[in-house]
């Protein structure tokens, strides 16, 4: 698996949360390293978990599916369709999309005031290059660049233009500390856009699934994830204690993830009682 310490023989527990009670309605444990192959089977584990409480319809059907981007993929999305679960799904560039977050970066940086300066801007960005009166990109330091590659398209859709600087140019330049992150980079390469999305090329269950989430609607029920599903792997974690599996093999590991789930799930009965702990009729949407 690929994890923040880099790639890790280790298992991916996965739960489904209501959106009520922040009960588990179903949590599994797989030796996979990609999420994406992940949710049919979390889908027929929380229909099986509801069949044997008795319901005959899926509770998909009715409430909400909320998953993030790492479930994302155009066979989950059809799988979605198939099975007519109202699904939110987030993908890769949902972000990027969302107006909302157009001035996200804005906040990355040292805190002003709290350090006493401004976050130093480390290397040149491609809006510091500038077109002159002729048409040409001209880096900071005055050199003219040419276009390498026109049809640039990024994932999101939009054109770019690729313009390359000069090695000759590059190669004794002053500024070369500022402007190439690499110092053993020959030249420094710029991508300009044009702020225009590339129409949808045909209507499939992903670009179904986008144009729904970016709806306001779409965005508002999907904004619900996180605080759903990630206090609950919070509480297991840090409350209950599972940072890490102590076992080996996916049978004991799935054991000892179902095992926290439910202790998750009997504390909720204990500090709530049990009427409000019993979540069926009061289903209102699932995040895992
Ligand atoms: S390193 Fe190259 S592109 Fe960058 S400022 Fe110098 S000459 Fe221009």
């Amino acid at each position: 698996m690929v994890s923040s310490h880099g790639v890790v023989q280790g298992y991916n527990g996965v739960a489904a949360v209501d959106g009520e009670y922040q009960v588990v309605v179903s949590a599994e444990a797989f030796g996979e390293g990609s999420e994406v192959k992940l949710l049919e089977p979390m889908v027929e584990s929380v229909e099986k978990t509801f069949a044997a409480l008795g319901d005959t319809q899926s509770p998909l059907i009715a409430a909400p599916l909320l998953a993030d981007s790492g479930f994302h993929s155009e066979a989950n999305m059809k799988m979605l369709e198939g099975k007519n679960i109202n699904g939110y799904v987030a993908d890769r560039n949902m972000r990027k999309r969302d107006p909302s977050y157009a001035t996200a970066d804005r906040h990355g940086g040292k805190i002003e005031g709290i350090q006493g300066t401004k976050p130093e801007k480390r290397f040149f960005a491609p809006d510091d290059f500038k077109f002159n009166e002729r048409g040409k990109l001209v880096c900071p330091a005055g050199s003219e660049l040419y276009i390498g590659y026109r049809k640039h398209v990024t994932p999101n859709g939009f054109y770019g233009v690729a313009y390359k600087a000069k090695i000759t140019a590059c190669r004794g330049c002053e500024l070369r500390a500022k402007c190439l992150q690499n110092p053993n980079t020959k030249y420094r390469q710029v991508y300009k856009f044009e702020r225009r999305h590339r129409p949808p090329a045909a209507v499939n269950a992903t670009t179904g699934m986008i144009q729904k989430i970016d709806s306001a609607m779409g965005r508002f029920i999907y904004s619900r994830r996180m605080g759903l599903i990630e206090p609950v792997f919070g509480n297991i974690r840090h409350a209950l204690g599972l940072d890490r599996f102590t076992l080996k093999g996916n049978k004991k590991v799935n054991i000892q993830w179902k095992l926290y789930n439910t202790v998750h799930n009997l504390l909720k009965i204990f500090r709530y009682g049990w009427t409000t702990a019993m979540v069926p009729s009061g289903l209102r949407a699932m995040a895992g």
